[in-house]
């Protein structure tokens, strides 16, 4: 504002000054009674109060607006929060609504306790167990419950109302206030506010009953089943026992009857009752096999053994076979093979055995083959290929899965003409399939078969097992004179077998018909050896060898045979873990017998000339 004195008149000046000046300014000039000439004085300062003042005046303006503008925005947002709180409230109270239908239509107890165990919630459940309703029980102890639960579990529930536990789970007995009884499970824990402090518990009572009793019907079913199985085992047991005793005779008999000189056709006779008796042990045998397997009951043995020697034995034992039936037989080894390998050689041999049982069944010219091949191998294991390859009679491309069900036979006159069970194929694939393997097959009907299977092997890191006692299979039966056997066997029929071959071999012997008279008996005379049954009455076979073992001097140490007609591992690992050194199969096979007999024998005199 220009401070120069102005070009017009004053009056008027004054009017306009007046007029323009500011209502406050003024008031402030007539309260202070600042005279016209005073202010005419002061003109240049009070056009400065004046223009703040107007300046004032639209700040307060620009303000006012922002505020009116401000508090537009914040009636309107306050309505919406009002909106919302209300919606929210809507929804709550659904919810709510919801969760007490819920609560209230659920079987299970919903239940919430305060920082004193006291119940601060219960849904209608309750009414189930205890009759009250909930508002009867609310403020009241959770201990309450215990009227309606089985004794036994009182410290249980005076934890939870006391805070003890954190978190629990337990099923308890209970009886309802209308006297019926059941199972309820009870869950609890412990919960915390947002600052950590404890501020009760939450829980759910529910009534388990149904599925209570049905586990035990379950159960007792199942305890009702695993009884019914043992009882089938025991009975299979005693039966093979008791169908393998005479056998035992049968077999024996016509062993020792086609030892003698007999008339052709009284041979014919034995050689037909001999096949017919062996055909049926072979059944036997099968079966029981064979429902060991299904029932699961089948244990695999990882010992080790030499691969070399298993080859050698089955060669020796099939090439005599072979040759009866003018067939050649060979064993195919691997360079690779490892000489000690550790797994369960009688069922390997049991799988290999069964297939080149049926090659050499099933062949009539050309020969077999058993093939083995290292198909991987590394430091402590090896994946062994056995092929067995014939050229018979091969099997018809539509029966090939046939042959691998139980008692199946890829023609109907198969038993006729060539014998058998039809039981090799599935024990063999079973056994596999048990050890991870799978029994492989490929034919050409008229030309002939191949079966294959790979398994894997522990390999020892011993180099050599010299537990050979494989000599020529085609046995002259030469008599071992100066042999001295001791027999223990209780039953009447096998010791009339052993005794006749003992006899013709000119074995020297003495017979005790249980395992004490054996115990007592060894120290009478110099043994060679004694063939233990397991089975005998007063003294089993084992605590007779267990004693015998205990004896000081070589009688502690002579060799004592098991005889067994159980195949089982578990029978067989017994015998050897009381002492004996090996077993001789029940019924008594010639061969087998002579050959231990005689391998027992060799060693100790070839020992005792060194
Ligand atoms: P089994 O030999 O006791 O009859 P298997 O289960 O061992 O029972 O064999 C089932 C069937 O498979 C045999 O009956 C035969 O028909 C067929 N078979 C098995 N091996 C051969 C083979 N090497 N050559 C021809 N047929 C075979």
């Amino acid at each position: 504002m220009s401070t120069a004195q102005p070009d017009y008149d004053y009056h008027n000046y004054l009017r306009m000054t007046e007029l323009t000046m500011h209502r406050l300014l003024r008031r402030q000039l007539k309260k202070a009674g600042i005279d016209e000439a005073t202010r005419e004085q002061m003109k240049p300062f009070l056009e400065m109060v004046n223009e703040a003042y107007r300046g004032n005046d639209n700040d307060i303006k620009h303000l006012e607006n922002i505020i009116e503008k401000s508090s537009q925005e914040l009636f309107k947002a306050n309505q919406l929060l009002k909106e919302d709180v209300q919606q929210k409230t809507l929804e709550l109270d659904a919810a709510n609504k919801r969760y007490e239908t819920v609560a209230s239509n659920i079987k299970e107890i919903l239940f919430q306790l305060d920082q004193d165990g006291k119940f601060s919630y219960l849904n209608s459940a309750w009414t189930l167990l205890t009759g009250l309703e909930p508002e009867e029980s609310l403020g009241k102890s959770f201990a309450t419950i215990k009227s309606y639960i089985n004794e036994e579990h009182e410290i249980l529930i005076d934890s939870i109302a006391e805070g003890l536990k954190s978190e629990v789970s337990e099923v308890l007995k209970f009886k309802s206030y209308t006297g019926s009884e059941g199972w309820i499970e009870v869950s609890a824990k412990k919960v915390y506010n947002d600052q950590k402090e404890y501020t009760g518990i939450i829980g759910t009572l529910t009534n388990i009953t149904k599925i209570k009793e049905t586990e035990l019907a379950l159960k007792a079913a199942r305890d009702q089943a695993e009884k019914a199985s043992k009882a089938k085992d025991e009975f299979l047991s005693t039966m093979s026992h008791e169908i393998r005793t005479p056998l035992n005779a049968i077999v024996g008999i016509s062993n020792l009857l086609l030892m003698n000189d007999i008339l052709p056709d009284q041979m014919e006779n034995l050689e037909g009752l001999k096949f017919s008796s062996e055909h049926l042990l072979s059944l036997i045998n099968d079966i029981l096999d064979f429902s060991k397997i299904e029932s699961g009951k089948i244990e695999f043995d990882a010992s080790e053994f030499s691969i070399h020697d298993f080859l050698l034995g089955m060669r020796k034992n099939y090439s005599y076979s072979a040759e009866e039936k003018g067939l050649l037989f060979k064993v195919k080894k691997d360079e690779e093979l490892p000489e000690v390998l550790i797994g369960d050689i009688t069922r390997l041999s049991q799988v290999v055995s069964n297939l080149i049982g049926n090659a050499i069944k099933f062949t009539s010219e050309g020969g077999v083959i058993l093939d083995v091949e290292v198909m991987k191998k590394s430091k402590d294991k090896a994946t062994i290929k056995f092929e067995i390859k014939d050229t018979g009679i091969g099997i018809p491309e539509n029966k090939i899965d046939k042959i691998f069900e139980k008692f199946a036979q890829a023609e109907s006159n198969t038993t006729r003409e060539y014998g058998g069970t039809g039981l090799g194929l599935p024990i063999c694939q079973k056994l596999l399939d048990l050890q991870g393997s799978k029994l492989n097959v490929s034919s050409v009907q008229g030309q002939g078969s191949k079966f294959w299977f790979e398994l894997e092997f522990g390999i020892s890191e011993r180099f050599n097992l010299s537990t050979t006692k494989y000599i020529d299979l085609k046995p002259s039966f030469g008599a071992i004179n100066g042999m001295v056997v001791l027999v223990a066997e209780d039953n009447k029929m096998n010791i009339r077998v052993a005794r006749q071959f003992l006899d013709k071999w000119g074995v020297d012997f003495d017979i005790v018909l249980n395992g004490q008279e054996a115990v007592d008996q060894v120290t009478k005379r110099d043994y060679d050896l004694v063939l233990m049954d397991l089975q005998m009455p007063v003294m089993n076979g084992y605590d007779a060898t267990r004693n015998i073992r205990a004896m000081d001097g070589p009688v502690g140490d002579i060799p004592i045979l098991a005889l067994t007609a159980s195949t089982t591992i578990t029978v067989r690992k017994e015998a050897q873990s009381v002492g004996m050194n090996d077993y001789i199969m029940k019924p008594f096979n010639p061969k087998d017998l002579y050959q231990s007999l005689k391998y027992y024998y060799d060693k100790k005199t070839t020992l005792s000339s060194e």
